[in-house]
């Protein structure tokens, strides 16, 4: 199986969808956001997971075609789920690579102005593990976002470098904790906690993820977790379903 290759043009047949994974602000336990995550529904071997396919994606240059899609889907859908009323983020996981595509800042100021959505309603994600997030491209690309009042997340927090000195060298609105920092019991190594303390300090949002049964929830909530996301409140659903809950039927 070539899967690099089924991937190439995946987007364009359909292949790839947007999934949306809803997050709760801890104090009123209202959705205030959701995740995009993409899919690929391949057409012999049926759904192949992102932690398979965005690795290949992102080694054949397949990534930016994949996350444009992505981000068109999320601002398309936050339109759609805001014109009914809902007030909803959006945020949307970006690769380095695709960051850096000469037309990036382009299309999140397009898709901004089509889908009449405010900048601090969409939210980039960039996972904290890749030591590329430190190249000086990719740190005034960020500034240029943050200038624009984008949000932008530092994904999987804990499992990288969890420096806060490289946390506060990236022009980052939100700190999201990696899943197994919230799901091993007892409290995180020190740095982490420290870290939450400078990420507040520094206006940060800190946000925790994979919350899976109320014992982490609890744990969430004590470290000083703003937002919650997790198989405890829903799975990553469809447009459709995100829509139904957003409209309380
Ligand atoms: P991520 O950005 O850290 O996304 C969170 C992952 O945790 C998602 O996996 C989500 O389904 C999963 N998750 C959420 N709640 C729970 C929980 O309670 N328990 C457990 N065990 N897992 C939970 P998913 O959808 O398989 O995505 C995996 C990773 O693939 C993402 O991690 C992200 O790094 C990458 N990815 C997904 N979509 C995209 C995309 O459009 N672009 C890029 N560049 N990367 C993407
Ligand atoms: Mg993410
Ligand atoms: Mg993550
Ligand atoms: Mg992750």
């Amino acid at each position: 199986m070539n899967l690099a290759s089924d991937l190439t043009g995946a987007v364009t047949r359909g292949e790839i969808a947007a999934v949306f994974q809803p997050q709760i602000d801890m104090r009123t336990g209202v959705i205030v956001a959701v995740e995009a995550l993409a899919r690929w529904n391949h057409p012999q071997l049926g759904s192949i997971a992102p932690t398979t396919f965005i690795p290949i994606a992102e080694e054949h240059q397949l990534i930016a075609e994949i996350g444009d899609f992505m981000l068109d889907e999320g601002c398309r859908c936050a339109e759609l789920w805001n014109a009914s009323g809902a007030r909803i983020e959006v945020a949307v996981n970006v690769s380095p690579a695709q960051l850096l595509t000469t037309d990036f800042l382009d299309r999140i100021r397009t898709n901004l102005t089509r889908r009449h959505l405010s900048a601090g309603s969409l939210t980039i994600e960039i996972t904290e593990s890749l030591p590329v997030a430190d190249e000086p491209e990719v740190l005034r690309l960020l500034d240029e976002l943050g200038d624009l009042g984008l949000g932008i997340s530092v994904d999987d927090f804990g499992t990288g470098y969890a420096s806060v000195e490289r946390l506060l060298a990236l022009p980052a609105t939100e700190l999201k904790l990696d899943q197994s920092l919230v799901q091993v019991a007892g409290s995180p190594p020190p740095y982490v906690v420290a870290a939450i303390r400078v990420a507040h300090e520094n206006g940060l949002r800190v946000v925790a993820e994979g919350i899976e049964n109320e014992e982490q929830f609890v744990r969430a909530r004590d470290l000083g977790c703003d937002r919650a996301q997790g198989y405890l409140f829903s799975r990553p659903a469809s447009e459709e379903e995100i829509g139904r809950v957003l409209a309380g039927v």
